[in-house]
């Protein structure tokens, strides 16, 4: 009984403490601590990043443009809530991306926004981000 639960042990290794489904988590090369979501490479990938009882999740991407806005974004978060069905999941959000996440919150699959404040992303042809930037330009003289 004993040698069984070492071996259990050693085999989460590594793993960031879901409840179940470890293995679609992979450790972020440069991060140990830090883990690549893979369940749905090759079509989109996020970071989780587990600290005690919260989960963030970050650097969100479904790869191919055409894909985005057809719900893979949502089902990954759906798994990750599913892997993590107790801990609290966070993120910060650009502006662009904030009815994403609300939506999240909204399906109880995120438990908290935690920037509160204007975040815009570096394209400076976002205009959700940069509403003001009529030109695209990042100084616009
Ligand atoms: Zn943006």
């Amino acid at each position: 009984m004993q040698q069984q639960i070492h071996e259990r042990e050693q085999a989460n290794e590594g793993k960031p403490p879901a409840v179940a489904h470890s293995e679609w988590f992979f450790p972020v090369r440069h991060e140990p601590s830090w883990f690549n979501f893979t369940k749905f490479i090759p079509d989109a990938v996020c970071w989780v990043i587990p600290d005690g009882d919260d989960i963030e999740i970050h650097n969100v991407r479904v790869f191919n443009p055409e894909m985005r806005g057809q719900g893979i974004g949502t089902e990954m978060i759906r798994h990750i809530r599913e892997a993590f069905p107790h801990h609290h999941i966070w993120v910060d959000t650009w502006e662009h991306s904030r009815p994403f996440w609300e939506a999240m919150v909204a399906a109880g699959y995120v438990d908290s926004i935690e920037n509160e404040y204007n975040w815009p992303c570096s394209d400076t042809n976002c205009t959700t981000c940069h509403p003001t930037r009529v030109t695209g330009r990042r100084r616009a003289q």
